[in-house]
């Protein structure tokens, strides 16, 4: 195949503060997806939403997305502190022709993924037909927040709103929550997962392919603090089937967020 036709479903754009990242804005993405063959990518929040105000941050995602060639997708970002004013900008972006879904961070936003205060994101995706995302990993010793969004956190929503495809973003990270994220995908027709993240063991993508449906599976990089080339290389040599890889790499996504397949 000559035209780019990666999916990248888990990029960022701006300062993320505690990683390092040279290049942050989506100038370097863009550049960055020529390279790799990456036709488009799905920006799950730039920093600033996911630690500050969204004020005028859903303005700027659409400008970029028109200045990228209609390549660069974006989600919105739900903080249960912030309620009812985030979603009052998500419903303005609606109508916005890069706007993809919602993200959520419980360990960000430090308040558990089953927390009643969710129910109105969950809610709203449900009514708009919009995808999920949320940051999932493992019980961490040294990162204690991340017990807020290990993936059985989210099971009460996701039995509750079948409708509404839900994204394991990290796919759970390690031991525990990855074990939790593959039940899930197999469990529930709605859930998803993808790979963002540094999780770097060993046959990763041949564990998955065993116990996971093909439909089930996102490539994701999380760049800008992580090399997309590192997970491009791990699919591409990987010991599964091409028809899984492809799906990786590109149909799942198209799904997830009806992306136009041209
Ligand atoms: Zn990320």
């Amino acid at each position: 195949m000559k035209q780019p036709f990666i999916i990248d479903a888990h990029v960022h754009t701006g300062y993320p503060g505690i990683f390092f990242s040279p290049e942050v804005d989506s100038r370097c993405l863009l550049e960055r997806m020529d390279q790799f063959q990456v036709q488009y990518a799905v920006n799950l929040c730039s920093m600033r939403a996911l630690t500050g105000s969204q004020d005028r941050e859903l303005e700027k995602r659409q400008k970029e997305f028109e200045e990228s060639g209609g390549r660069i997708f974006y989600l919105g970002f739900f903080n249960p502190q912030n309620g009812e004013r985030d979603l009052a900008f998500m419903k303005k972006a609606v109508s916005q022709t890069g706007f993809r879904g919602i993200k959520i961070h419980p360990s960000l936003n430090k308040i558990s993924a089953d927390d009643d205060s969710y129910e109105p994101v969950w809610k709203f995706a449900r009514d708009n037909d919009l995808p999920m995302v949320a940051h999932t990993w493992s019980v961490s010793s040294y990162n204690p927040v991340q017990v807020l969004s290990t993936p059985e956190k989210f099971e009460r929503f996701v039995k509750k709103y079948p409708g509404v495809r839900f994204v394991l973003g990290h796919s759970g990270g390690r031991g525990t929550g990855r074990h939790e994220a593959v039940r899930m995908a197999k469990q529930y027709k709605n859930v998803y997962m993808d790979f963002g993240g540094d999780i770097y063991s060993y046959r990763y993508f041949e564990n998955m392919a065993r116990d996971v449906p093909e439909n089930k599976v996102l490539f994701g990089s999380d760049y800008p603090w992580i090399d997309p080339r590192s997970h491009l290389a791990r699919v591409y040599l990987a010991g599964i089937t091409s028809s899984y890889k492809r799906r990786i790499l590109r149909d799942n996504a198209l799904e997830v967020y009806r992306l136009e397949n041209k």
